[in-house]
């Protein structure tokens, strides 16, 4: 319960005007009231348009659209909100002229408690859960739908014999089989469905201006499938996409899969339904027609599901990585991540005929800010020092900590006297920037730099470090807070003794 009502209450937070008066709550109820009484009445109307004469609509996309929207934003859980959902259920059947009075109060009331109890289930998982960023997102979306459709299918029970002259359990196992049905379609797009912003819109019309082709084989795939599947007929039909389904999983991201898994139940169920895969099945076509939707649901399971671990998956893989390729004090590289860094983008200047020089950066007596200050101190300077110093560089610059208070840069495609400038830059930068600490002392702390200064680029970083190590060596003997440069030729390391 707590996450969804916590959520609603800091929504209802009111905004307070310039001049300290609270803004009218009317104005966000009437909003609320609009939106949701629009999204109802429009999506129950397309459902009453395009459903069978005398019977229930099997695409009802009013009560998923409804439901994905109030786990999505509970704000519009509000009073407001429901009320409109209730105008929005009415008002399409009288748009559209049918029903008497009963007929439409029962059916409101069955969409009503669908959504309702939809909405209680969700209440009590968090927004990773909801949102789909979980491995069992798809689980527990199944078993919430189910009992969604299983509480509505009680009143479709009573309402079937009532309206229909159907028996009790046709009306219960429709209303549940249509409802999950619906909801398992739906409800993936809105919880996945990326977060509008005009940046968002932006970055979408970059990226589609290079269609990638192979990035669209697996939909192609899919499409080839379905064909195949009109082509060949019979009842396993329905599962001839399931493999290009999987393989988009694994290519395309949540949402992208459950737009298409959204159309794949609908092309198919209407497919089926107008006959154009012939699926051969004898007997009583209502039975073989409820089979067939639950079966459809069940299909678009799997790539689902699969999309949902995958992603789940990438993105602990893309935390590790960060994990492991950065110091956790300072946010800088670590020194693995800074050779390889380095290793990377050094071959290519090679190639282009660009320079590469390098700095080694070492805080002086170090060890003695520790002692006098206490460790916590001495982290705070190394914190302090990474910020100025990153705040010296470029953006190509490759900063990373070494280890202890040992720092590097490497500084690619940079003039002689842009490497002296950087360097002198950062030398004083620090020595002229106390640093607070929290019982009001101020530290200052000095650092010595080496430079080792290349007009071509070696092709890996280890000899720029070894000839920045020695000029840092000699700066530390020249009395610190100072910066010492080698100028150096790649292959002229080779010759050095090493150890
Ligand atoms: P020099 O001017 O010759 O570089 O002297 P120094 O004292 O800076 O060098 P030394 O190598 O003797 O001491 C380095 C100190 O850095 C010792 C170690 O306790 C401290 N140190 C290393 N990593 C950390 C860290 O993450 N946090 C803190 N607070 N201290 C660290
Ligand atoms: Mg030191
Ligand atoms: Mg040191």
């Amino acid at each position: 319960m707590t996450d969804i009502n916590k959520k609603t209450s800091q929504a209802s937070t009111r905004p307070v005007t310039m001049s300290g008066r609270q803004e009218p709550v009317f104005s966000d109820e009437l909003h609320t009231a609009l939106i949701v009484g629009a999204l109802v009445f429009l999506s129950s109307w397309f459902g009453i348009v395009t459903r069978p004469d005398n019977n229930l609509a099997a695409f009802w996309p009013a009560n998923a659209l409804l439901l994905g929207l109030l786990v999505r934003s509970p704000r519009f859980a509000s009073p407001a909100g429901w009320i409109a959902a209730v105008l929005g259920y009415v008002a399409a059947d009288l748009f559209t002229g049918s029903s008497a009075p009963i007929k439409i109060f029962l059916l409101t009331a069955a969409n009503l408690l669908s959504v309702v109890t939809g909405y209680w289930m969700y209440a009590r998982y968090d927004e990773g859960i909801r949102n789909l960023k979980r491995s069992q997102s798809i689980l527990v979306m199944v078993v919430n739908v189910a009992v969604a459709g299983a509480v509505a299918g009680v009143l479709g029970a009573f309402i079937d014999p009532f309206l229909f002259n159907g028996t009790p359990l046709r009306g219960w196992s429709f209303w549940f089989v249509t409802e999950v049905v619906n909801y398992m379609a739906i409800l993936p797009v809105v919880f996945s469905a990326p977060k509008f912003s005009w940046r968002w819109l932006e970055r979408r019309k970059q990226s589609s201006m290079h269609i990638d082709l192979s990035h669209s084989a697996p939909i192609f795939a899919v499409v080839l499938s379905c064909i195949l599947s009109v082509l060949i007929g019979g009842p396993g039909a329905v599962a001839f996409p399931v493999p290009a389904l999987l393989w988009c999983s694994v290519t395309y991201s949540v949402f992208t899969m459950a737009v298409l898994t959204l159309g794949f139940s609908v092309w198919t169920l209407i497919a089926i339904s107008t006959q154009v895969i012939d699926l051969a099945i004898a007997g009583s076509m209502i039975d073989a027609e409820m089979s067939i939707r639950i079966g459809v649901t069940l299909v678009t399971l799997a790539p689902i599901t699969l999309a949902v671990v995958m992603q789940s998956r990438n993105e602990l893989l893309r935390r590790l990585l960060d994990i492991a390729s950065h110091d956790q004090l300072t946010g800088l590289l670590n020194r693995h991540a800074f050779r390889e860094r380095c290793n990377t983008l050094l071959p290519q200047l090679v190639i282009d005929g660009k320079s590469a020089s390098l700095l080694m950066i070492d805080i002086d007596h170090f060890k003695t800010v520790n002692d006098t200050y206490g460790h916590a101190a001495g982290d705070q300077a190394l914190i302090n020092f990474s910020r100025s110093a990153s705040a010296c560089l470029r953006s190509s610059d490759v900063f990373g900590r070494l280890g202890g208070e040992e720092f590097a840069v490497l500084l690619p495609d940079c003039l002689r006297a842009d490497v002296q400038a950087i360097a002198e830059r950062i030398r004083q930068t620090i020595a002229e920037t106390p640093i607070d600490l929290n019982n009001n002392f101020q530290l200052s702390i000095t650092v010595s730099i080496g430079a080792a200064v290349t007009y071509e680029a070696p092709p890996d970083v280890d000899s720029l470090l070894l000839v920045a190590d020695s000029a840092l060596y000699r700066a530390k003997n020249g009395g610190r807070n100072r910066i010492v440069e080698s100028e150096f030729q790649f292959g002229q390391i080779a010759a050095r003794p090493t150890g």
